[in-house]
């Protein structure tokens, strides 16, 4: 045991956490009130290790945003607009094939497409999207659509979700994104995304996926509106789902970023709140394998940090991002693999260049390290 929990008030979840010991939502809202953060990240950071030892992973991929065109008003968001609005964009399924041909020269291995819920976009446009990707490279691996773009898919085609899902899939769909979960609890739904999937919806949609045999991942939004004992009940749904379908291959925590909405937030999580909201969710989380510090939304020096708190990923490349930009978001938009791999090897661990699936595509030891000054040039041309 180490020095900083022998003489911690969490003693006893160390204890419980080393025993390999569920730690219940009581626990977890002890863990939230504590001002023990490195009592709290050590413990997590036990939890991680059991999981995936030394490494730490990455992932080269592109976002891509569709169109920002939505028929709802989520509060909270910053990305959506109408079609009266002049910064309002959609793509064309060339446009983006060629976004995707580009990002192809520096080596991702995935697209992370989402948009808003465009009013008039035909269902044959998104499957019509896909296959074109597919024979752009058909390598590439298409995580695709949040839960509430996957209910207004089905609306709009007239299916059930799982039809959808099927069609989707059937057109090189490959996995679900995690995104649009915010908080699950109704109260604090109806403050800052009234209008949106309940939390059953969504939850639907990946158990749906998941029997399906898809993989996804799952997000929080946090640090707006919700109280500390609303994050316990989010990550509460997201174990228990895992516990029936264990489809989700990672979780997500977001910081939620205040501008450009019209939620009364003046200031984002801070960087105690964003670590310990990590670090909580690894130990909770007992039946997830991994846990990503998402830079764009902490900083990649924040997300760094996480890599001690209980995260054992960073996430991508991303190339170019829109939608916590949009809501004042001040990291780059993209970050070049030698960056995310110093950020990891700084740490002390392993980099691991990851697929979709946190299935590791390259073991980065120090006999294989890329040269730096190659893919800083290789990035930079994107
Ligand atoms: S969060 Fe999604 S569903 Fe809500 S307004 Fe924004 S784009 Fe639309």
């Amino acid at each position: 045991m180490n020095f900083l929990i022998q003489r911690s008030e969490l003693r006893d979840l160390w204890e419980k956490a080393s025993a390999g010991e569920r730690i219940d939502e009581a626990d977890a809202l002890r863990l939230f009130e504590s001002k023990d953060l490195n009592a709290v990240g050590a413990i997590a950071d036990l939890v991680r290790q059991r999981k995936v030892g030394n490494h730490a992973s990455y992932i080269l991929n592109r976002y891509v945003n569709y169109s920002n065109y939505c028929i709802l008003s989520c509060q909270f968001c910053s990305f959506a607009r109408k079609k009266r609005d002049a910064d309002g964009f959609q793509l064309t399924v060339e446009e983006i094939a060629q976004k995707a041909k580009e990002a192809l020269t520096i080596g991702i291995t995935e697209l992370h497409i989402v948009g808003g819920l465009h009013p008039s976009l035909p269902f044959s446009y998104y499957t019509d999207m896909l296959k074109a990707l597919k024979a752009v490279d058909p390598r590439v691996q298409l995580k695709c659509f949040t839960a509430i773009e996957i209910l207004h898919l089905a609306w709009l085609a007239k299916k059930s979700v799982e039809q959808t899902l099927i069609e989707l899939k059937e057109a090189g769909l490959e996995s679900l994104t995690g995104g649009g979960a915010e908080i699950f609890r109704k109260e604090v739904r109806s403050q800052i995304a009234k209008g949106k999937e309940s939390a059953a919806e969504y939850l639907d949609v990946h158990r749906t996926w998941h029997k399906l045999g898809g993989r996804s991942t799952c997000t929080m939004l946090f640090g707006h509106v919700e109280s500390l004992a609303d994050r316990v009940d989010h990550l509460r749904h997201l174990r228990d789902l895992q516990d029936e379908t264990h489809g989700f291959v990672g979780f997500v925590p977001l910081a939620y970023q205040p501008e450009n909405n019209e939620i009364p937030v003046t200031t984002p999580p801070t960087g105690f709140d964003a670590l310990r909201t990590i670090a909580i969710s690894r130990i909770y989380l007992d039946n997830f394998d991994h846990i990503t510090a998402y830079w764009v939304g902490l900083g990649l020096k924040l997300a760094q940090v996480a890599l001690n708190y209980g995260a054992d990923d960073i996430h991508g490349t991303i190339v170019e991002e829109h939608i916590f930009r949009m809501a004042g978001g001040k990291a780059p938009q993209i970050q070049a693999e030698k960056d995310l791999i110093k950020a990891i090897r700084e740490t002390g661990r392993v980099p691991v260049q990851r697929n979709t699936f946190y299935e590791p595509i390259k073991v980065l030891d120090e006999t294989n390290a890329p040269d730096p000054a190659g893919l800083e040039k290789e990035t930079a041309s994107v």
